[in-house]
């Protein structure tokens, strides 16, 4: 019979020892108090041993682990059991069981760790935000910058606008304004027509330019959602009268001030206008 060189109890034994005492001076298994993610924050990709992956968190978190830990070199073979709580949209605290083969027994070990989730960009998003855009819808005000209201508005639409094959490349704020980058023509298109009625703008199309891509030819289209210099409520002085604006769009509703008399102007016809300050 066997026994154990540390507390002289009788029974198997490795490398001298029990297993209460191989526990008592080995750490089966350890972990970084944090262990680093990598999410592209244009996609859902997670970067996982060096290669971006399309997967969810819950996808690659065994094998994070299994990377990340670290395990006593008597300890031949590990299996892992955990629990997850998310503590924030970054952070998962994390719970690790892990089964340890180690000499004729197979003990536990366990520890803590915290997932963070940091961002960043996968090759594939880069290169669609970079360069793949084929349709371009510019937002411009007449003679004044873009309202905070109206940025917001605009940049809502754009933001829900994309799904599928439609994506949005980039957006850009420019003087008076911004540009939206987006995937197709027909996108840029309707996008345009939805920024412009939702603003109360007018809507045009800009030069279409042919250009080759991978040996195809390509229409790179721009519209011009442009806004009117005044605002719905603001009076104008216009071919010598006063009118107060009522609604607004490719026909620009006005109301005469001195005679309550309504007409319907074209927006472009306004732009002779002044606007009175009030
Ligand atoms: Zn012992
Ligand atoms: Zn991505």
């Amino acid at each position: 019979m066997t026994f154990c060189v540390e507390c002289g109890r009788e029974g198997p034994t490795f490398e001298g020892v029990c297993a209460d005492d191989f526990c008592r001076k080995h750490v089966l298994v350890r972990a970084p108090e944090t262990v680093d993610l990598v999410r592209c924050v244009h996609g859902a990709e997670l970067l996982v041993g060096g290669e971006w992956v399309v997967a969810s968190v819950e996808d690659v978190l065994l094998d994070l682990i299994a990377a990340s830990a670290e395990r006593d070199p008597k300890v031949t073979k590990v299996r892992y059991t955990y629990e997850v709580r998310p503590q924030d949209e970054r952070n998962l605290a994390v719970t690790v069981k892990a089964l340890c083969t180690v000499g004729p027994w197979e003990l536990v070990g366990s520890f803590h760790t915290r997932i963070r989730i940091q961002n960043g960009a996968c090759p594939t998003c880069s290169k669609r935000q970079g360069r793949f855009f084929v349709g371009t819808v510019q937002v411009r005000a007449d003679g004044r910058e873009l309202t905070e209201e109206e940025s917001l508005k605009a940049k809502t639409i754009v933001d829900r606008s994309g799904s599928g094959d439609e994506f949005v490349s980039e957006l850009e704020d420019v003087r008076g304004g911004f540009d939206v980058r987006v995937s197709s023509n027909p996108f840029a298109k309707r996008l345009a027509q939805d920024l412009s009625r939702a603003l109360g703008g007018t809507l045009g199309s800009s030069a279409t330019l042919h250009t080759q891509r991978e040996g195809k030819d390509q229409y790179r289209s721009t519209y011009v959602v442009r806004l009117p210099g005044f605002r719905e409520g603001d009076v104008l002085e216009w071919r010598r009268g006063r009118y107060r604006v009522v609604g607004l769009g490719d026909a620009v509703r006005l109301e005469n001030e001195a005679t309550g008399e309504r007409v319907r102007v074209r927006a472009r016809e306004l732009r002779s206008a002044r606007v009175i300050p009030p």
